[in-house]
This record gives structure tokens, C-alpha cells and sequence, in this order.
């Protein structure tokens, strides 16, 4: 149940449960920046939280519109840094996350993996 899943989140976020539950349920329980899906499978739902666009440490507000589902792979990426805009965010977060794909390819995945990739 992806209720209970959201408590791992809480911890570190202001958004409560239910306010962050109303947020993935407007996104359909997809990452906004990379499109991950949390309703395909149950280890995509471990790894959806809420982002703040404008992060809290920038005085990011609390509100609807500043909120965002988000995987943590693409909220680790997008840090804390301030972006002009949503979709610049979302370019650096798909910029950047290409470039780790290319460096898991050609040192850490599986010749197999490699071949299917390519
Ligand atoms: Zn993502």
C-alpha cells in the first residue's frame, strides 16, 4: 500500500502523508522529471516521494504548486540547487542522469545488460 510507504519519506519532509498522498495522486504516481512509474511495480512505489521544485532550503513554499512526485534517484540529482523554472529542472535531472547511464554502461553493467542496451 503505498499509504504506508510514504511514512519512509515523512521523515526527512514536512509533507504529511496525507498531504503528500494528494501530491503522487495528481501525478498519477509518476516521477515528474524522469516519468517513473509507481503504480507498475511494487519497487518503483518504494522510491516515489514528493519534491519541492523550489527546495525548502531556498525558501520553497509548502504548496501544491511547488510540489512535485518525484523518484529519489531524480531528487538526489536535482540536490538542492535553484532552477529558473520546473523544466529547467527537469532538463538538468535528464542531462545529468543520461551522463550516469553512459558511465553505468560502460563500467558497471553487465556485458549482457551492455549488449541489450545498445
Ligand atoms: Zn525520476
Amino acid at each position: 500500500m503505498p499509504l504506508s510507504l510514504m511514512t519512509l519519506s515523512v521523515v526527512d519532509s514536512p509533507v504529511t502523508l496525507k498531504e503528500g498522498l494528494k501530491i503522487l495522486e495528481r501525478d498519477d504516481h509518476r516521477c515528474r522529471y524522469c516519468g517513473l512509474d509507481g503504480r507498475a511495480s511494487f519497487e518503483n512505489a518504494l522510491v516515489m516521494r514528493v519534491d519541492f521544485v523550489v527546495p525548502r532550503a531556498r525558501k520553497g513554499k509548502k504548496d501544491p504548486n511547488n510540489l512535485v512526485a518525484c523518484c529519489i534517484p531524480c531528487n538526489t540529482i536535482k540536490g538542492t540547487r535553484v532552477y529558473a523554472s520546473f523544466d529547467e529542472a527537469k532538463a538538468f535531472v535528464l542531462k545529468k542522469q543520461e551522463e550516469l547511464r553512459k558511465n553505468w554502461e560502460s563500467k558497471i553493467a553487465r556485458p549482457l545488460a551492455r549488449s541489450a542496451n545498445a
